[in-house]
């Protein structure tokens, strides 16, 4: 079942999935679509900035990441694929 990279959140189809906006995502509240996570779809899942491991997206991106590219703390973990 295809997931958002960003929030973890599931859809039925891509298209679903690409249809709606993001709360998670890494240009702010809704500023864009969920996109597909596309690496492996078994935890646990490492931030590709920093490292840090988590065992689902939404712990990962749940929390700031201090080595964010626009700056410590200024976004969200993301999982490396
Ligand atoms: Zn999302
Ligand atoms: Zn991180």
């Amino acid at each position: 079942m295809p997931y958002c990279k960003y929030c973890g959140v599931k859809a039925s189809t891509i298209q679903n999935l690409t249809a709606n906006h993001c709360s998670r995502h890494p240009k702010g509240l809704n500023k864009g679509q969920h996109a597909l996570y596309e690496g492996d779809e078994t935890g646990p899942y490492e931030c590709k900035y920093c490292g840090t491991s988590a065992a689902t997206i939404q712990n990962l991106t749940g929390n700031k990441c201090y080595r964010h590219p626009a700056g410590p703390n200024k976004g969200q973990h993301e999982p490396a694929l």
